[in-house]
């Protein structure tokens, strides 16, 4: 196994890649921002904004929300700084939390036109069901929605620019993806999660082409159309986790309040706060590739220089992949399942990093981390 020399990212990572000298893409990126001429790259972006403020249309450009940190932050840059008429849309999420709503009314009251889609709950249920039985990644589903309402709203109402947050293929390091590391964010479909398309979902009980419209978008309308897609954090320097946080809450934005990283399996409390089977999501992605958010998080704050390594690896060995069982009684509530047959399911999953020893299954990644750790 491999774990990158800079953060600690391991090779388990789906599409990730590293260079010669054990160094993660992710990585790689942080070095590659160094060398960057952002001066050049604000000139690229004023080209991309001129572009749309010269069209006809109401708005100039069209930005997914869901009044988070990440969206707080688009919004606004794309209001106050790049002077742009904006149509914000949000794709609701099952189960949304009381803290999310909050975050996207705040979002709203300070001066937005917003959309709001939620595609049918019924269908939503189904798909996620499917996921999980077939992929342990729940969410996969809704990402789909998630990333494809934003470009159906610009073709319907021919917006001329769309504007994307960050990048997968740079954040994480996952470029290896048809998503590539530029700018362009019309590829968006070819993103590790949604490469795969929807197809699948038609052999699902009841579920019909109709029930995903807004599910999958038509690149080549777009192109007809002229319509750009960017990914913002392309051509911003200040862009990182916990920078957009700070930047978000002078807008408002709400973190969660006391949070408990044994419960929630990180530390961090500004991620994801519209959801709470997110943790659950992050304890399955722990069982197949032994690492979970408290893993992603630190590597953010290593790459930022926040952290130092020892205490990045004794967070991980702490808290990854924990999650409360009230979490896991959410989950199956909502898919209608039994706990038995969660465990059971998971432990179909359970990925090579994991070894049975005396019957406990111990985590390679874990054990090569502790490892380093007593030798520091
Ligand atoms: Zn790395």
């Amino acid at each position: 196994m491999r774990i990158c020399t800079k953060c600690i990212q391991p090779n388990t990572r789906p599409g990730v890649f590293f260079n010669e000298e054990s160094v993660c893409g992710a990585c790689l990126w942080e070095d590659e921002k160094k060398k960057i001429d952002w001066a050049e790259r604000k000139k690229e972006l004023e080209i991309v904004v001129n572009d749309a403020k010269k069209s006809n249309a109401v708005y100039d450009c069209v930005i997914g929300v869901s009044g988070g940190k990440d969206s707080t932050k688009q919004a606004v840059t794309a209001r106050d700084e790049l002077g742009l008429n904006c149509l914000l849309v949000n794709y609701q999420p099952e189960n949304i939390t009381e803290l999310g709503r909050k975050n996207l009314e705040n979002l709203k009251s300070l001066g937005f036109d917003l959309i709001s889609i939620r595609p049918n709950p019924k269908i939503m249920m189904k798909v996620t069901k499917h996921d999980f039985f077939n992929y342990l990644n729940f969410v996969k589903a809704s990402e789909f929605p998630l990333y494809a309402s934003t470009y159906i709203i610009a073709e319907k109402f021919k917006i001329p620019l769309i504007i994307q947050g960050e990048n997968p293929g740079l954040t994480v390091g996952t470029s290896l993806t048809g998503v590539g590391t530029d700018s362009d964010a019309l590829k968006a479909y070819q993103l590790q999660t949604l490469s795969g398309g929807i197809q699948e979902y038609l052999d699902i009980d009841d579920v019909t082409q109709k029930d995903l419209y807004f599910f999958h978008y038509d690149v080549q309308k777009l192109l007809d159309l002229n319509v750009k897609g960017i990914w913002i954090q392309y051509y911003l320097k200040e862009w990182s986790s916990t920078g957009n946080a700070e930047f978000s809450k002078k807008y408002g934005f709400q973190e969660r309040e006391n949070i408990k990283p044994e419960e929630i399996g990180t530390y961090v409390p500004f991620n994801a706060c519209d959801s709470d089977v997110v943790h659950v999501n992050q304890m399955l992605k722990f069982m197949k590739f032994g690492f979970g958010q408290c893993m992603d998080h630190v590597c953010y704050d290593l790459r930022d220089k926040l952290m130092d390594r020892k205490t990045a690896i004794d967070l991980v060995l702490k808290y990854d992949g924990k999650c409360d069982e009230k979490y896991i009684d959410k989950f199956c509530n909502y898919i209608q399942i039994s706990k038995d047959e969660f465990y059971k399911t998971i432990e179909k999953f359970r990925g090579d990093i994991w070894y049975e020893k005396d019957g406990i299954w111990i985590n390679k990644l874990h054990e090569q981390l502790k490892k380093e750790v007593d030798s520091l």
